[in-house]
């Protein structure tokens, strides 16, 4: 991870976690606004009162479940044997010519189990953390670290979306949709109400806005956790989407595909009954 380095430092820091803050805030207003407003102030039925609550706990519960643990799960460090010995580093840095340093790396890497290259067919060398980069990985230069199976870098969960939280990442939007699309059709009937002037007081500001805020994350939601549905099925990563990985004999999109229900399971792993909670399952 990182190092501290420069006065900025903690700043840059702190600034980082505005956008999970803004997502914490109008998740718990959302809270206020079904809990409070619309299924305590508004809604007579004691039973569909009931029903709303109990799925709508449920929901948020898995929800934020998600994101807490695409936001806190550390990175994985690239294993040891990855690791280039200084004194190589140095003849690397020596090297006269690219053939010359080509020749080094792939000494270093023959015993790698590395079958990704750079755009020239020499193995992948990370120069700020001194390794071989093992395939799928890349640097991330905010982690300041180089990340296994690396998606991108998310500011909405400060964090990489990467192996080590990509199959949370994937629940989290999963279920924020879920918990947006149960929000925007259980107001919808409370929106109407209120554009016909059949709803009073201040809580129709609050269903108002709960509907429409809930219906645009929908929308949103919606088109990058599909698009994410499919990168799973081909077993690629947003990076590898937008440039094909490379392999000795050139570049291939479908590299790593090894069919749909086993690119499914090297994400959310072989137990059945973890698919759907964001419990570390992931196979590599
Ligand atoms: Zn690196
Ligand atoms: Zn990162």
């Amino acid at each position: 991870m990182g190092k501290q380095n420069g006065s900025c430092w903690w700043c840059v820091k702190a600034f980082k976690w505005v956008p999970v803050i803004f997502i914490l805030t109008i998740v718990f207003w959302s809270y206020y606004a079904y809990v409070v407003q619309l299924c305590y102030y508004t809604i007579d039925s004691y039973i569909q009162k009931t029903l709303y609550l109990i799925f709508f706990h449920i929901f948020i519960a898995m929800f934020l479940w998600s994101y807490w643990k695409t936001v806190f799960t550390d990175l994985i460090s690239v294993p040891e044997v990855f690791k280039v010995p200084l004194s190589e580093v140095e003849k690397l840095q020596q090297a006269q010519s690219e053939e010359a340093q080509c020749a080094i790396l792939e000494r270093l890497g023959q015993n790698l189990p590395v079958s990704n290259r750079t755009i020239r067919g020499a193995i992948r060398f990370c120069d700020k953390c001194q390794l071989i980069k093992p395939d799928r990985a890349h640097h991330c230069s905010v982690c300041r670290a180089c990340v296994l199976k690396m998606d991108h870098h998310c500011p909405w969960v400060n964090n990489c979306v990467a192996y080590h939280n990509y199959k949370f990442f994937i629940l989290f939007l999963g279920y924020a949709l879920i918990y947006c699309v149960f929000i925007a059709s259980t107001t919808l009937q409370y929106f109407i109400h209120f554009w016909k002037g059949e709803l009073d007081g201040m809580g129709k500001f609050h269903i108002l806005f709960l509907f429409f805020i809930a219906l645009m994350f929908a929308v949103s939601l919606n088109s990058l956790f599909f698009y994410h549905c499919y990168l799973i099925l081909h077993n690629r990563s947003t990076l590898e989407a937008f440039r094909p990985p490379m392999f000795r004999m050139g570049k291939d999109k479908d590299g790593f595909n090894i069919g749909k229900y086993n690119n499914f399971q090297e994400v959310f792993g072989e137990n059945k009954k973890l698919w759907f909670l964001p419990i570390f399952t992931s196979e590599f």
